[in-house]
């Protein structure tokens, strides 16, 4: 039986647990037992979907104690010899991978997007070279198995409730300056697509429509995101991209207009859940997987649904 741990990340408590998904993928469905580390001792949420919670005796470590949470995962894979290490690439799960990587002698592969197994390796996908290409990296042997995941990469489905044991254990103290919390400031609005409920993606064939698609936005309670042609051409912000080397998005509607559906491109929005798209040509790859197809350019659309949607405000304002 295999022995996984994952870092539960309190301010990504979901992205932490869809991370159960990559142990499903490597070992199968009931040949692993999860191991969940809560530095901060939360457990009420996350005990029935591990075997085991681990947390630290009488006191909470914040997530950005990123020196001491390493500490620990060193010393909990000591004592359980765990086959994996996986840890959400968030801000915090960022500083903490190569800490206790490093601690472990381990080698780590940060951001992955995609996991499978040939055999006994198991093979791990990840953006390289500024996301020009995607690198696959085996781990034959040895380990554990030690991957930072990004975001939204993987969803986990099963909810089979499990009676998570409470492992209490000594968290170690810190030797030198560590980090203080001076002052919590309230979280500005998120400019983050991958928080957005609904995008209005623009691709090569909507390169002039971009003006047109922040005010759907607006009007939408949306964001704006891109493909990777539109970012390449200057119109739109790296920070926006979708795909395998940009976001990896999960709105509940994502409106494709103009972007023809390359592989990179789906790879960001396999977790939508409603997909329109726009486009000239109806036997653009993206259509197969749209809900709804619009057979138009995405100026005229834009300017269609604009009108309507103005229109009906100018006649039932605030409804
Ligand atoms: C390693 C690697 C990583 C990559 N990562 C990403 C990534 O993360 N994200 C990403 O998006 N791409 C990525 N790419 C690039 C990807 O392969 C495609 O080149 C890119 O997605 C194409 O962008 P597009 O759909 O906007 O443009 P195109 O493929 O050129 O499609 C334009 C579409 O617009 C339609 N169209 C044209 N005029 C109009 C109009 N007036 N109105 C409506 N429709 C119109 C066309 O019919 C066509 O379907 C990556 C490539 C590599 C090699």
């Amino acid at each position: 039986m295999k022995s996984v741990l994952v870092y539960i990340d309190e301010d990504a408590l979901a992205y932490s647990v869809d991370l159960l998904e990559i142990a499903r993928l490597m070992y199968g469905k009931r040949a692993f037992k999860a191991y969940a580390l809560s530095a901060a001792g939360e457990h009420a949420e996350i005990q029935s979907l591990f075997d085991y919670v681990c947390i630290p005796r009488k006191e909470s470590l914040a997530n950005f104690e990123a020196a001491r949470i390493a500490h620990c995962i060193e010393l909990l894979h000591r004592e359980y010899s765990f086959d994996a290490i996986l840890i959400p690439a968030t801000h915090c799960g960022r500083m903490i991978a190569p800490r206790a990587a490093m601690r472990l002698r381990a080698g780590l592969v940060a951001d992955v997007t995609a996991v499978g197994t040939d055999g006994d390796e198991v093979l791990m996908v990840r953006p390289a070279f500024s996301g020009r290409m995607l690198a696959t990296v085996g781990c034959r042997e040895g380990g554990p198995v030690m991957m930072s995941v990004r975001p939204r990469a993987f969803s986990y489905q099963e909810r089979t409730l499990k009676a998570g044991t409470l492992l209490e254990f000594n968290a170690p103290s810190l030797n030198g300056p560590g980090i203080r919390l001076i002052e919590r400031r309230g979280k500005a609005e998120s400019h983050d697509i991958r928080e957005s409920e609904v995008l209005i993606s623009g691709g090569d064939g909507a390169i002039r429509d971009f003006p047109q698609m922040e005010r759907l936005a607006q009007l939408l309670h949306g964001r704006v995101a891109a493909s990777r042609k539109a970012v390449d051409k200057g119109t739109a912000p790296r920070s926006i991209q979708v795909g395998q080397s940009g976001k990896i998005v999960s709105p509940r509607l994502y409106i494709a207009l103009g972007i023809s559906g390359s592989a990179q491109h789906v790879a960001g929005i396999r977790n939508a859940e409603y997909v329109i798209s726009v486009n000239t040509d109806r036997h653009a790859p993206i259509c197969s997987m749209s809900d709804i197809i619009v057979e138009a350019t995405s100026g005229s659309f834009l300017n269609g649904l604009l009108q309507k949607i103005e229109g009906s405000n100018q006649e039932h304002p605030g409804g």
